[in-house]
């Protein structure tokens, strides 16, 4: 139901955000995927989604920490495709630390990434999509916008922020056809929660088993882990029009942990 829209997904090339770029391209949309990794890897993830959509797939290097690679990123998907219909901020990253020995580069780098870049690509694609009269921001915020975990303050407050910039972003678009909500999962098994078992073990004295079920999972009352596709398929619902009055919204899919 998205042939001829381009979604531009920044932060894809792993986890959550692979997961909304094929979503997207299996419904035929133009995708741009955006984030680090292995080039090979990330051309052959390329090839297998423009095949999925039999439309267009393209891969932009754009480090979310610069904007002046954000704004780039953002003319070259209009430039390729024409448009761009769909916007998900997605690119993240975490770091785990007592505050008063948070890494002051640790800080400016998660605000960077997963609020400020969410910003740059809003300011550089709304106009576009007011024009059209046609646009979905989706943000992926998480259960930490809507409450907080010690030893993750940099990450909690950017995401309370990024809840904060969609409720703004809603309000100014709204007479545009264009919707900006955030979808806030619990704990989902991508990379990310991988890699933070081991600090999490360090600050906290714990075994990875312990993290796992103590930690992670102990404020999920579902005792799973959501996965990538079921909050991929949320996104796909936003892009639909039985989604057109969902905006300002902060929709958990968190196994019930912001309900606690
Ligand atoms: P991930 O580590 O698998 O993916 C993160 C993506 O961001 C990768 O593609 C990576 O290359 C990219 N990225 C990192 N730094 C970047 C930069 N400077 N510029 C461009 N791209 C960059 O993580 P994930 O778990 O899929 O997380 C995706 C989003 O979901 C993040 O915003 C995260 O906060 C959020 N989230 C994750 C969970 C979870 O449990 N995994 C829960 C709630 C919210």
């Amino acid at each position: 139901f998205l042939k001829g829209k381009t979604a531009l997904v920044t932060g894809s090339t792993s986890g959550i955000g692979l997961a909304y770029a094929k979503a997207l391209a299996a419904e035929g949309a133009n995708v741009t995927i955006n984030g680090f990794g292995d080039a090979a890897a990330i051309e052959s993830e390329r090839q297998a989604l423009a095949a999925a959509s039999g439309a267009g797939a393209s891969y932009s290097a754009a480090d979310m920490t610069r904007p002046d690679e954000i704004a780039a990123m953002v003319a070259d998907c209009a430039k390729e495709f024409g448009s761009v219909d769909i916007l998900i901020n997605n690119a993240g990253i975490q770091h785990v630390a007592p505050v008063e020995e948070f890494p002051l580069d640790k800080w400016d780098a998660i605000i960077a990434i997963n609020l400020t870049s969410a910003f740059h690509t809003i300011r550089a694609a709304l106009p576009g999509m007011k024009a059209r009269k046609w646009g979905r921001i989706i943000n992926t915020a998480s259960a930490h916008s809507l409450t907080a975990s010690p030893f993750k303050s940099a990450y909690v407050a950017a995401k309370h922020g990024i809840a904060g910039l969609t409720k703004t972003v809603a309000l100014e678009a709204a007479t545009f056809g264009v919707t900006a909500n955030c979808i806030s999962p619990g704990y989902v098994w991508t990379p990310l929660v991988e890699k933070q078992i081991p600090d999490t073990m360090k600050a906290r004295g714990l075994t990875r088993e312990q993290v796992m079920n103590d930690v992670l999972l102990a404020g999920q009352p579902t005792k799973e882990f959501v996965t990538v596709e079921q909050v991929a398929s949320l996104a796909l619902y936003l892009c639909s029009d039985g989604a057109a009055s969902i905006t300002g919204a902060n929709l958990s899919m968190d196994g019930g942990w912001t309900a606690a």
